[in-house]
């Protein structure tokens, strides 16, 4: 493993427990992600793994060598933050230069090694700018170009992208993911944006109040959520959770009745909006849902369906719906194969 979180726990002055036991353990080459809502650990985990904090109990290894009380600069990692924290008084070559410069490089590799990141990077123009004189984007370059450029085996990248627009930010997502099948580097990236989280992973950590809730690959986390909080979390919109109850292989909730595999009882079952089928109202496995809301995204349209016991139901779908109005009847069907079901009481996946 290139590095492990073994049992980490973080618990803070006042009593806060940021990270409890935390055990995360991946490989070198891969991109993973650290994923969570607002104050779920994020940050502290990778101000842990960078040795800005020490851990209250637990170990961190890197390359199977315990750095739990190894100092930042001992670790091999580069760091890139969210506030891309240049040094304003210096140019952007000697902002790149300047872990080079702290490592006692040469001045000729120094050149070189500053000048290909900088192409890697598609900053060369800018060399003798200030980073005043840049633009949100290319600052955030700036930043990761001095994190790579000494080839720490590790970056890391808190929220690197949020201070970008929606679309600088896709474009510097693109960047990234070629940047990492390019340098084959050990990417740690946080953010709390599934999306990013999806396109960038190899692997993904989903923490939720410093707990480790789902280690794995994008597609398996997304296909297979290990509970109701990822399968709520992950997908936009949210995948549908239905409280309801099992009787005869039927599955009933207010409006919507269908076939399920699961033994008589109470059952969360989740669907995802996209789904969810348009159905002729004679067909047998067809239920009537009521239009509530209609948004047009195209070429997407959801519809919200409001059920009885006030939980929403969300439908997405590429089929025109021009001429569906809020107010108005749907049949619709939950096809089984697309269902999940979760532990009504602890929120658990259940096969
Ligand atoms: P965000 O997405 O908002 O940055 P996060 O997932 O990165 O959140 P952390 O910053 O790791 O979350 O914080 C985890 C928890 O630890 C939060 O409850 C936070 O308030 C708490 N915390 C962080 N730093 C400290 C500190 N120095 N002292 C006390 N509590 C702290």
């Amino acid at each position: 493993m290139a590095v492990s979180f073994k049992e980490v726990t973080k618990r803070f002055a006042d009593g806060t427990v940021a990270l409890d036991r935390l055990d995360l353990g991946f490989d070198l080459g891969e991109f993973i992600v650290l994923l969570g809502p607002s104050g779920s650990g994020k940050t502290t985990a990778c101000r842990l793994l960078a040795g800005l904090e020490q851990p209250s109990s637990g170990r961190i290894e890197i390359e199977g060598r315990d750095v739990t009380n190894v100092p930042p600069r001992f670790r091999g990692i580069g760091m890139v933050f969210q506030n891309y924290a240049l040094y304003s008084h210096k140019t952007v070559f000697e902002n790149i230069a300047y872990p080079l410069r702290i490592r006692k490089v040469a001045a000729a590799e120094i050149e070189r090694s500053v000048k290909d990141m900088a192409e890697l990077l598609r900053i060369a123009h800018y060399l003798q700018r200030k980073p005043a004189q840049l633009s949100g984007g290319q600052a955030q370059r700036v930043a990761v170009a001095r994190a790579l450029v000494w080839q720490p085996a590790i970056c890391l990248m808190d929220e690197p992208l949020s201070n970008l627009d929606a679309l600088l930010r896709l474009h510097m997502r693109t960047e990234l993911n070629r940047l990492h099948r390019k340098l084959d580097k050990t990417f740690v990236f946080v953010t709390h944006d599934q999306e990013e989280a999806m396109t960038l992973a190899t692997r993904m950590a989903v923490l939720k109040e410093g707990r480790l809730v789902q280690f794995d690959e994008p597609k398996t986390i997304y296909r297979r959520p290990a509970n109701r909080f990822v399968a709520e979390f992950m997908g936009r919109p949210a995948m549908n959770t239905i409280d309801g109850v099992v009787k005869g292989g039927i599955f009933k909730a207010g409006a919507v009745a269908c076939a399920v595999d699961r033994p008589d009882g109470p059952v969360t079952l989740g669907i995802r909006p996209e789904q969810i089928e348009f159905m002729a109202s004679n067909a047998p496995a067809a239920m009537t849902l009521t239009v509530d809301v209609k948004e047009a995204i195209e070429p997407d349209t959801l519809l919200i369906f409001q059920n009885a016991g006030g939980q929403a139901i969300t439908l997405r779908t590429q089929t025109n719906c021009d001429a569906i109005e809020p107010g108005q009847p749907v049949s619709v069907s939950f096809p089984k194969q697309a269902l999940h079901y979760f532990d009504a009481a602890t929120g658990k996946r259940v096969e």
